[in-house]
């Protein structure tokens, strides 16, 4: 008997729920499953429930991958424009707040709701609380097992995404998928995720908790001027997250804490014109007081600038500028925010995000080894790669 469907979508999130909408509006029968009550819960928890939905700066430069090339084409044919252009005619009211980036004015449900939306006007079926236990291959297409019976389809697409926050219905499933079916995965970790310290470290810090300021975090080649934030757990905010990502055990961050001052100049010439300045007075100038406060008697700095040797005043400079910190780990999963590495994208179709030895089973989203960078990107490819597939499936 023939199959009521053309394409099935597992994953109701971003990138599912985007292609399916594509997909039905060429006309293609669509079902989307999904093994969780509720379609898009990432999408709802996003940009701290305001969804940061896209950044209108996004450039293939903003994503990670061991293929930095593949993402290129999707995201030159889906541009941030795009998807501007498609929340507006919902009016959905939004607001730029960092350079870029794009949140909902009122509430991430804006987001949600004009996907569904979408997939409704297009004719695509959403089924939740539905788990898929075995695919196999057909000679059109797919089979499914699902909890509810068996289903068969022509495309499959897969957008069930990371292992980032389990307990909103991450799992591995999309990298079983591949495995079966013979792609190679690459290694995966946490990303966009706060960093934990030894507990010594923690322990000095913990003056600062709650204290956050704009620094120039480095590592690896790789650099970000963002605020920190200084948590009771360990370092926090978009400058460490983003780092994060670039960050592997082991390592250290070197912190510029005035990332906007020439330190050793300053320090220099304050000496002669300021004598009875301590460096704890130059640091409240340009950090919260607190801060300036609690990192001058962590370095034990103490007594006018009068009293300090050239030499000595070089030392305060250079951990001022490069405060070398060796974070313990990762929160990991648990916090994270995306999941590096997945499926190998050297096996995949950079026009349709099809495996190229079988083109009718596709992988988008976070799935595969494409991973933004914070500030709306990782949307920006949930869009981009559901609507390459979605015009192919
Ligand atoms: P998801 O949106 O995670 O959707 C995957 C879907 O698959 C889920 O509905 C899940 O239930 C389903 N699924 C999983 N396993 C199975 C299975 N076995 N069977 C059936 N269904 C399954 N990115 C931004 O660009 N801007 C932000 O502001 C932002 N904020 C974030 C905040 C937090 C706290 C987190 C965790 C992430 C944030 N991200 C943000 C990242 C963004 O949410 C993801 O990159 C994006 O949701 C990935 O889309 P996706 O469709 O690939 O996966």
């Amino acid at each position: 008997s023939a199959s009521p469907y053309d394409v099935i979508i597992i994953g109701a999130g971003a990138a599912g729920l985007m292609c399916a909408a594509t997909a039905g509006y060429r006309g293609r029968r669509v079902l989307v499953l999904d093994h969780a009550n509720k379609p898009g819960k990432k999408i709802l928890m996003s940009g701290g429930g305001r969804c940061n939905f896209t950044n209108l700066n996004s450039t293939p430069a903003n994503f990670l991958s061991d293929n930095p090339a593949y993402c290129i084409s999707a995201l030159k044919r889906y541009t941030p424009q795009d998807f501007l252009e498609l929340v507006d005619r919902h009016g959905i009211e939004h607001e730029e707040k960092a350079a870029g980036q794009l949140f909902c004015k009122d509430s991430a449900k804006d987001i949600l709701n004009m996907l569904l939306t979408e997939c409704e006007w297009a004719g695509a079926e959403v089924r939740l609380k539905t788990s898929v236990e075995q695919i196999s291959e057909t000679n059109s297409g797919y089979h499914l097992h699902t909890g509810s019976g068996g289903l068969t389809c022509e495309s499959l697409v897969i957008a069930t995404g990371g292992l980032s926050i389990p307990t909103m219905g991450a799992t591995g499933f999309g990298y079983e998928v591949a495995r079966q079916f013979g792609l190679e995965l690459l290694p995966t970790r946490a990303g966009l995720v706060p960093f934990t310290l030894q507990p010594e470290l923690k322990e000095q810090l913990g003056p600062l908790s709650g204290v956050s300021c704009q620094v120039d975090v480095r590592c690896h080649e790789q650099h970000f001027r963002e605020p920190m934030l200084i948590t009771h757990r360990g370092l926090s905010g978009p400058a460490m997250l983003q780092i994060s990502s670039f960050w592997e055990p082991g390592d250290s961050l070197a912190i510029n804490l005035l990332p906007a001052c020439r330190i050793i100049e300053d320090l220099l010439s304050l000496r002669k014109t300021r004598p009875q300045w301590t460096i704890g007075q130059y640091l409240a100038q340009h950090l919260p007081k607190r801060f300036a406060q609690a990192f001058t008697e962590l370095q034990g700095w103490r007594g006018p600038l009068q009293g300090y040797k050239r030499s000595d005043l070089e030392r305060a400079a250079n951990t001022l500028g490069q405060w070398s910190i060796k974070p313990a780990g990762t929160e990991g999963y648990r916090t994270a925010e995306v999941t590096l590495g997945g499926v190998n994208t050297r096996q995949l179709s950079s026009k349709t995000m099809a495996v190229l030895e079988k083109p009718n089973l596709y992988f988008i989203g976070e799935v595969v080894d494409v991973t933004g960078h914070l500030g709306g990107h990782n949307f920006q490819w949930a869009w981009a790669s559901a609507a390459a597939a979605g015009n192919d499936a």
